[in-house]
């Protein structure tokens, strides 16, 4: 059986401009009340559940902060900056 691709937050890589929010268009995405290390409000999935992994927010981030897992375009190819 095919697992689902799920949608994965870097919150450390926010920096919380909320592109990506506009781009759901389940309006699943919102900023989180805490900071993260850079001072930034990132952003949070409301529900996974919901998210049927489109990919427009991943594809709308300019900083990388969203992946989703089990796509060619996972955290290690990002990681290693393919
Ligand atoms: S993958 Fe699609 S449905 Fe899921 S949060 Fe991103 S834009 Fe919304
Ligand atoms: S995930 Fe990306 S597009 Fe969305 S708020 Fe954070 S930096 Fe901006």
């Amino acid at each position: 059986m095919a697992s689902k691709t799920r949608l994965i937050i870097r919150p450390e890589r926010c920096k919380g401009c909320e592109i990506c929010l506009s781009f759901c268009n389940k309006q699943l995405l919102s900023v989180s009340n805490t900071f993260n290390q850079q001072g930034y409000r990132p952003v949070s999935l409301l529900s996974h559940e919901r998210c049927n992994g489109c990919g427009a927010c991943v594809l709308m981030c300019p900083d990388l902060a969203l992946y989703l897992e089990g796509s060619v375009a996972d955290e290690q190819s990002i990681n290693e900056g393919k």
